[in-house]
């Protein structure tokens, strides 16, 4: 679908998978203005489709094209437009347990101008890929390397966007988790570098002394679907989850007070990632033994189980496409 600025959003269509035409001097190469979505198809044994809280993923998008000066799309179509793209594409959707077909909405910006303003012309698209289970050894705790060098988003930036130039930002700070054998990158805020934020693609918790806290959203942090989803289900399990201001100082001073059980991320790729370690300036701490604890297992029980279909979804969080 095409946005031209005295047309609005028009010309929908499907078309086979295929390389785009570009001129070199479309915006999106040059500035980076474009903002993304990702979000899963599961199919049950019985044909049916099940997409989780897709209506999520369509208003994240417009509140990050908001930021970046994108126009907005109507949220309400384009899940339409998922849908019938989705059921058209069923057979690719893998049925093993844990995979999926893994959906990727974009917009570009597509005006053919070095100007460093708003483009005048976007290109909506939905692209479609199946992946495999995101676990395939069963659930390995990841580690994890504290970033006190480079910062992912600054306040007033465009952190709580889901634009192309915060992945880009943070592939140095990968680097150097990477180089010290961990998997992911945990962020502290830009300015006093003491405040946790996120890890990598995904939200993060922690259980100390049996309560669990997450950095409250403060505008820099992505507010992801499976954070939102994991704390209204603790709260429907009578563990309401604490969104709060969260120090790496306190994390560790519960770590040495023997106070501090589990770490986990939240995202739609690994759903629950625990954590293993964190690594802090050059010190080393285990969480847990290194091992998965009860609270991250059970959440990763209920949320794979409502998304497959396995459970009853109390929440209406599924939406089911007839096969
Ligand atoms: N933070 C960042 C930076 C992400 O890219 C993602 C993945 N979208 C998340 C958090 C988790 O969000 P969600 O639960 O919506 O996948």
């Amino acid at each position: 679908m095409d946005y031209a600025a005295d047309k609005g959003w028009q010309r929908p269509r499907i078309v086979p998978y295929q390389p785009l035409t570009m001129d070199p001097s479309a915006m999106v190469f040059h500035y980076g203005q474009t903002v993304f979505e990702g979000l899963k198809a599961y199919r049950m044994s019985d044909g049916d489709i099940r997409l989780f809280r897709p209506e999520e993923n369509f208003k994240r998008m417009n509140h990050s094209s908001e930021r970046l000066s994108i126009p907005p799309i109507d949220e309400d179509l384009m899940l339409d437009y998922l849908k019938e793209l989705v059921k058209l594409e069923k057979e690719w959707i893998p049925t093993e347990p844990g995979t999926s077909l893994y959906i990727r909405p974009m917009i570009i910006s597509t005006e053919e101008s070095l100007n460093v303003a708003p483009s005048n012309t976007y290109t909506f698209m939905i692209i479609l890929s199946p992946v495999g289970s995101f676990y395939k050894e069963g659930i390995n705790p990841v580690g994890i390397f504290v970033e006190d060098e480079y910062t992912r988003a600054a306040p007033g930036g465009t952190g709580n966007a889901k634009t192309a130039g915060n992945y880009c930002a943070a592939y140095k700070a990968q680097e150097r988790a990477t180089a010290n054998n961990k998997a992911q990158v945990l962020w502290l805020d830009a300015i006093e570098k003491k405040y946790i934020e996120e890890v990598g693609s995904m939200n993060v918790f922690f259980k100390i002394d049996g309560e669990i806290h997450t950095p409250v959203l403060n505008g820099s942090i992505l507010e992801g679907i499976t954070r939102k989803s994991v704390i209204e289900l603790l709260e429907h399990l009578e563990m309401p989850v604490q969104e709060r201001q969260i120090s790496m100082d306190e994390v560790i001073a519960a770590h040495e007070a023997g106070t501090l059980q589990e770490v986990f991320g939240t995202g739609t790729a690994a759903v629950i990632s625990p954590v293993g370690s964190l690594q802090y300036k050059d010190q080393d701490y285990v969480v847990n033994n290194g091992k998965m604890g009860e609270t991250a297992k059970q959440l990763y029980e209920t949320l794979i189980g409502i998304q497959t279909g396995r459970l009853k979804d109390p929440f209406g969080w599924t939406v089911m496409l007839e096969a």
